[in-house]
């Protein structure tokens, strides 16, 4: 690795490490910057293991980092894929209310997406339903019609391309295993020393994006932040080729709103396949992705968190319900016929899965919102689960602005 002085690392190449390298090269092409990968890949952990949604911003509280870069990543990444000709579809989305109890948080999903400024939204009745998703079967459903599919890797692969050509340099296989301060404030020049068994790399600065370890990144640059990545995994089912039919778009429930997950719904992919899921189980290793992963180290580490125990106390009921759907097909088949009452155990097989970096703060609450916070030469991204990946180029502008903000006179 040609290691040498930067003006900023950035530690993880995922798609927010990227789009903030990408805008960085941009806002301030003067800055020598690194992104610094684990893994001989890029893209290879959130990012590659997601549902491919690109969200339009129905969810989330008015004024939250959620609204507001869910809604203005969703325009900016429609207009980057066009322009760097990546295939995506704006298919839409139906959240389905399955039964009367749910048409008030229908409603309410309704007004906010209205507030955060999702355009075109409507409610509508079981025969318009029966028109967009001939196979789904509700009282009323939420249509949103822009919410879109895309490959999230493809995106990142191209942030990541644009970074390169504007002079930026990213080393894969190099896992920051410690980072040094030299006795100099940042802006004496080399203020970090980050270790790689690759080399050390210089810098003056670190954006922090590492998605499942961000809480251990930023224990090493000696920042106490208050919270530990939970990671929970979500299992996917893949619907045979001779069942594709039964979902035309994306078919979502009224989630629970005691969960920040979004529940298990039925995603048309760009590739053309059809998956269904994903559940939210604990997961015993940061990135496992089978049900026997298994890391004693990190294992003991969750446990060992205050903010666990409390988590587990709230939600152990929910939790408990999660594993074992984990474990029984018929169960997870039961909870997506509430949607789509046709679908058989045999129109699914197994699919993949991907494990989610939530942060849990120490009394035990799961942290909803985005969570970016500035250290003293550093800026953490602490929790960025879904829509992050829609959020992408938001997110990635807004820390680049942070970055100049605060670096701009040391760098
Ligand atoms: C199951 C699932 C479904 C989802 N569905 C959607 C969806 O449909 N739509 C949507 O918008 N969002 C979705 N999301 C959320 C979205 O995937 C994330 O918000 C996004 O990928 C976060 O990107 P990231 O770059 O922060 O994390 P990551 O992609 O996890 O990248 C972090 C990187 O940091 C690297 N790293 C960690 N530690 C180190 C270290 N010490 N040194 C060097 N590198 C390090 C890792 O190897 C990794 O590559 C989903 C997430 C999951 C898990």
């Amino acid at each position: 690795m040609e290691t040498g002085q930067y003006d900023i690392a950035i530690i993880g190449g995922g798609i927010l490490g990227l789009s903030t390298a990408m805008q960085l090269a941009a806002s301030a092409p003067s800055w020598k910057v690194a992104v610094l990968e684990k893994e001989d890949a890029l893209a290879t952990h959130q990012t590659g293991h997601n549902s491919g949604v690109m969200h339009s911003g129905i969810y989330y509280r008015p004024g939250s980092h959620k609204a507001r870069f869910c809604v203005a990543g969703l325009n900016n990444l429609v207009r980057f894929c066009e322009e760097n000709e990546i295939d995506y579809q704006q298919c839409g989305k139906v959240i389905v209310a399955t039964n009367e109890s749910e048409l008030g948080r229908l409603q309410d999903l309704y007004e906010r997406g209205t507030a955060n400024g999702v355009p075109d939204l409507e409610l509508v009745g079981p025969e318009r339903l029966k028109e967009i998703e001939p196979y789904t079967v509700g009282v009323q459903a939420l249509w949103a019609p822009h919410t879109g599919i895309v490959d999230f890797t493809k995106v990142a692969a191209a942030y990541a391309d644009k970074f390169q050509q504007a002079g930026g340099n990213i080393f894969t296989g190099a896992p920051v295993k410690k980072i040094v301060r030299s006795a100099g404030a940042a802006g004496s020049g080399g203020a970090v020393a980050l270790e790689t068994p690759k080399g050390t790399l210089q810098a003056k600065h670190i954006i922090n994006c590492g998605g499942l370890y961000a809480d251990r990144v930023a224990e090493m640059t000696g920042e106490k932040v208050g919270v530990r990545i939970i990671p929970f995994r979500g299992e996917y089912y893949t619907l045979r080729p001779e069942s594709h039919n039964l979902v035309s778009g994306l078919i979502y429930p009224v989630p629970d709103p005691r969960f920040p997950f979004l529940g298990v719904h039925f995603t048309r992919n760009i590739h053309g396949s059809v998956e269904a899921g994903p559940n939210a189980v604990l997961a015993l290793r940061r990135e496992g992705y089978r049900k026997r992963d298994f890391d004693i180290g990190e294992s003991l580490g969750s446990l060992a968190y205050p903010g666990f125990w409390k988590m587990a106390a709230k939600f152990w009921k929910i939790g408990m319900g999660e594993v074992y759907r984990s474990f029984s097909k018929r169960v997870f088949l039961r909870d997506l016929q509430r949607l789509l009452p046709e679908i058989k155990e045999s129109d699914l097989a197994s699919g993949g899965s991907g494990v989610r970096a939530q942060a849990v703060a120490k009394d035990g609450t799961l942290l909803d919102d985005f969570s970016i916070i500035q250290g003293r030469d550093a800026i953490h991204v602490l929790n960025a689960p879904s829509p992050g990946a829609t959020s992408s180029l938001a997110i990635g502008e807004h820390i680049a602005g942070l970055a100049v903000e605060q670096f701009g006179g040391s760098s």
